[in-house]
C-alpha cells in the first residue's frame, strides 16, 4: 500500500484501499478540509459509509466515483453511518434519493442513541427552543452573549448543509452487520460522539473506525450543550476496550489510515492525561475562571477562529466536568455563568 505522502499528493479523491473497499476524500469548507467516506463492494451492492457535507464539490464527487466504478441507481444496498456529525451525514438524504426507488427507501442506518441525537439536535436546529439551548449553553461558558448567538447562528449554517435529511433506520449498537461480502462487528465507540459506532471485520482485522482514532489530529472530546456529564471518561474507557481488538488496519473518518492501532491509542491517552494536567493548572492559576477563560489558556483561544473556538471550549468543558468528577475541581455558577476552582 502507498503512504500518507502519495496520498496527501495524489490529485485522486478516490484511492482503492482493499479488493473491495474504495476511500472517498471529500472537502470541507473548515481548517479540517477534508471527511473520508467508504465505498464497500459486495455480491448484494455496496454499501456506502458515511457521506460528506452537503456541498455542490462533495456530490460531484460522489457523482464521479458512481460513474467511475459503475454504481447505478439499483446498486446502492445500504448507507451505514458511524455519527451524525454534519462532516459524517450531511449528504445522506441526498445520497437516500438517488438510489431509492419510487417504492422502497435505501435504507441509511444508524444507532439508535445517534437516532436520539438527531431527534434532539439537527432534527430541531430550526426551533427557537433548540437554538436557544444552545445560547444559553455558551452563556454558561462564559462566552458574551453576542458572541454564543453568533457561535448559535454559525451551527445553523452547518446544520443546514444536513439538508435533505434521510429517514433513519436504527441497528443495535452490539450486533453484526453485514456491508459489502463481510460481516462486521458493531462497535460502540462513545465520546467523541456518543451513539457512535464503529465496524469491525475480524476475519481481516479491519477496523472502520468512524472518528475515534484519528492520525496527526486528536478527536474533539467535547461536552456540548446535550451531552451526559462523563464524556471523557466515556471516551477513555472506550479507548481501553478498543485497545483489546486485534487490528491490522483503521480505516478513520480524517486523515490517513491507522498501522500502528494500539501505538495510536496510548498516544490518545496520554495526550488526554497531559491535558487534564494543562487543564487543572490553568484553574489553579486563578480561581472562578468561565470554562472560556480556561479554554483560552489551554488553547490559546484567541489564535483560533469562531469556528474553532466553540470545540475548545466543548473539548475544555469536558476536561473540567472530568476533574471535577474526581473532585480536583468544584464548579460554582454565578450569575448564570459556570466559574472553576481548585477543590
Ligand atoms: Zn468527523
Amino acid at each position: 500500500m502507498f503512504d500518507e505522502q502519495d496520498w496527501l499528493s495524489q490529485e485522486r479523491p478516490l484511492t482503492r484501499l482493499e479488493d473491495d473497499i474504495w476511500q472517498l476524500r471529500l472537502p470541507l469548507p473548515f481548517a479540517l478540509d477534508h471527511v473520508n467516506a467508504y465505498l464497500i463492494q459486495g455480491d448484494d451492492g455496496w454499501t456506502l459509509v458515511d457521506t460528506g457535507l452537503n456541498t455542490s464539490s462533495a456530490r460531484a464527487l460522489w457523482e464521479s466515483a458512481f460513474a467511475e466504478l459503475g454504481i447505478e441507481t439499483n446498486h446502492v444496498a445500504q448507507i451505514a453511518l458511524t455519527h451524525l456529525h454534519p462532516d459524517h451525514f450531511g449528504l445522506a438524504g441526498w445520497l437516500q434519493e438517488q438510489f431509492s426507488a419510487s417504492d422502497s427507501k435505501v435504507p441509511v442506518l444508524i444507532s439508535e442513541e445517534s437516532h436520539q441525537t438527531y431527534l434532539g439536535l439537527w432534527g430541531a436546529l430550526k426551533t427557537d427552543a433548540a437554538l436557544g439551548k444552545m445560547t444559553r449553553f455558551l452563556v454558561c461558558n462564559g462566552l458574551p452573549a453576542t458572541i454564543a448567538q453568533s457561535l448559535t447562528d454559525e451551527t445553523k449554517r452547518s446544520g443546514s448543509r444536513t439538508l435533505p435529511h434521510p429517514t433513519f433506520t436504527n441497528i443495535p449498537s452490539n450486533g453484526t452487520l453485514k456491508m459489502g461480502n463481510r460481516e462486521w462487528n458493531v462497535v460502540p465507540a462513545p465520546g467523541h460522539a456518543d451513539g457512535q459506532i464503529i465496524f469491525y471485520d475480524r476475519a481481516d482485522r479491519l477496523f472502520l473506525s468512524g472518528d475515534q482514532l484519528l492520525m496527526k489530529i486528536t478527536p474533539n472530546i467535547g461536552y456540548w450543550s446535550d451531552t451526559k456529564p462523563g464524556v471523557l471518561q466515556r471516551y477513555l474507557d472506550s479507548l481501553a476496550r478498543l485497545r483489546n481488538y486485534d487490528v491490522r488496519l483503521g480505516l478513520p473518518g480524517h486523515k490517513w489510515v491507522i498501522e500502528n492501532w494500539q501505538q495510536r491509542i496510548d498516544e490518545m491517552r496520554l495526550h488526554h492525561e497531559e491535558r487534564l494536567a494543562a487543564t487543572l493548572e490553568a484553574v489553579k492559576a486563578s480561581s472562578g475562571q468561565s470554562v472560556n477563560q480556561v479554554s483560552q489558556t489551554v488553547f490559546r483561544l484567541n489564535e483560533l477562529n469562531t469556528h474553532q473556538s466553540i470545540f475548545a471550549i466543548a473539548e475544555t468543558l469536558a476536561h473540567l466536568d472530568h476533574l471535577e468528577s474526581k473532585h480536583a475541581i468544584q464548579r460554582e455558577e454565578v450569575e448564570g455563568v459556570w466559574k472553576f476552582s481548585v477543590s
